[in-house]
């Protein structure tokens, strides 16, 4: 899951670190307020929107040229400034050419900043280590300075047993340029994130930039966090900072019925039991040439009801154009998944071919049940057969659409 900057920077605060003063505004009378509260003579109103690029970005339908992070020097320009960003959809390289549209907006006191470095805390999967990144080239995307200067970024990977240290975070203090009272400050800093880090079951904490102000602070003045699903249930304060407009709606809804789903680019929807076999499901598909259309693990003990509502969500997703379920029916039985498929498939117009491949428990029932519903069904035998068949009928299927 992951949570706004806003969001972010109060988690970190909690654990003390530095972070500019703001508030958060969802129409420009409280974003003027907000400032007005904060005082000035600097404000940055920030779009708060989930993906980073914001300040490069630019407004759909905006000729202005001017991106989602705006520096301004009064309240009428904080309160126009917010005017002109919430309800726009605002399009960075993170968000894809559909962009999106900023509900809320944080407004920040201005920060002196002399030099923009970037912080990252995350778990390598390679080293099965919690890593933590930094270096001098702060404000630019981490993936684009790892392509052309790799040798920019300090990586220090944590062993579990011992914890971080001070030395850790000194070597990255040094490693980045600082001295003086700034290695103290960004030790602390680095303490203190890799804190939050550990205790909140974050999977990534991205500070970029992390900066050294005028002063000499450190601070951090961007703060990205996202945290793993598995652990929420120890946080429901954090839960709570679930933002579902910032969601893709067809895993929220998959997310109710507790069913595992992920999107994909392609246009052949899989209902698989097990992540395993799920995963297989994929693999099969591309192996003869198709492109799945997303990753759909039902689990063991599915109910009718979950299995319609899985099969409910495949068929939303207007990019599918065939559809194979592939069950090994152990715990789960094929007649109820047969009985949901049939139900969901009467409740929408089956437009796209559809390819079953049931095994195990109550299997001829499953198949008697398919077999009785009248629908299209094509059966397959096993799972090359399966996929062989699913790449064939939507091949089929889009060259009937493209002879009408
Ligand atoms: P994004 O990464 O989405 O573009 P950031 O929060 O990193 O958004 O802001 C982009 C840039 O705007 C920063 O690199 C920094 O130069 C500037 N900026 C952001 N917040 C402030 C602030 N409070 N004061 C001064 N400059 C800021
Ligand atoms: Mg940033």
């Amino acid at each position: 899951m992951n949570i706004h900057e806003y969001q972010a920077k109060e988690l970190l605060r909690r654990y003390d670190v530095l972070v500019p003063h703001g508030r958060v505004a969802f129409t420009p009378d409280e974003a003027a307020h907000a400032a007005r509260k904060l005082g000035g003579p600097v404000w940055v109103v920030k779009s708060q929107i989930h993906a980073g690029g914001r300040g490069a970005g630019r407004f759909a339908d905006d000729s202005s040229g001017k991106g989602g992070v705006r520096v301004v020097k009064s309240i009428d320009d904080v309160r126009s400034s917010a005017a002109q960003m919430l309800g726009k959809t605002l399009v960075t390289r993170q968000t894809g050419p559909a962009g999106r549209v900023v509900r809320r907006l944080y407004v920040e006191e201005g920060c002196d900043i002399a030099r923009e470095l970037y912080l990252g805390i995350l778990i390598d999967r390679a080293t099965s280590r919690i890593t933590i990144m930094a270096s001098t080239e702060g404000g630019m995307e981490i993936e684009e300075v790892a392509a052309r200067t790799p040798e920019k970024i300090l990586k220090v990977a944590i062993d579990p047993a011992s914890g971080i240290q001070p030395f850790h975070a000194r070597r990255l203090a040094f490693g980045l340029g600082l001295s003086g009272k700034q290695v103290g400050a960004a030790t602390r800093f680095i303490l203190s994130t890799y804190r939050a880090f550990t205790e909140l079951d974050a999977s990534i904490v991205e500070i970029n930039p992390l900066v050294v102000t005028g002063s000499g602070d450190v601070m951090a003045l961007d703060a990205k966090f996202s945290f793993d699903d598995n652990a929420l249930f120890r946080h429901p304060d954090i839960d709570a900072m679930r933002d579902e407009s910032e969601e893709d709606p067809a895993e929220t809804e998959a997310a109710r019925h507790a069913l595992n789903y992920v999107r994909l680019d392609g246009n052949i929807g899989c209902m698989v039991n097990g992540a395993g076999l799920a995963m297989a499901t994929m693999d099969i598909i591309k192996l003869h040439g198709g492109e799945p259309a997303n990753f759909l693990d039902v689990g063991g003990g599915a109910t009718t009801e979950r299995v319609t509502a899985a099969f409910r969500l495949i068929l939303a997703d207007p990019e599918v154009e065939g559809i194979l379920v592939n069950i090994f029916g152990g715990i789960m039985r094929c007649d109820v998944i047969a009985e949901g498929v049939v139900a969901a498939a009467r409740e929408v117009d089956l437009t796209v071919p559809l390819v079953v491949r049931l095994e195990g428990t109550n299997v001829d029932l499953g198949k008697k049940i398919l077999r009785d519903s009248g629908l299209p069904v094509v059966s397959a035998k096993d799972l090359a057969d399966a996929a062989e068949k699913v790449v064939a009928a939507v091949r089929t299927h889009q060259s009937k659409k493209g002879g009408k």
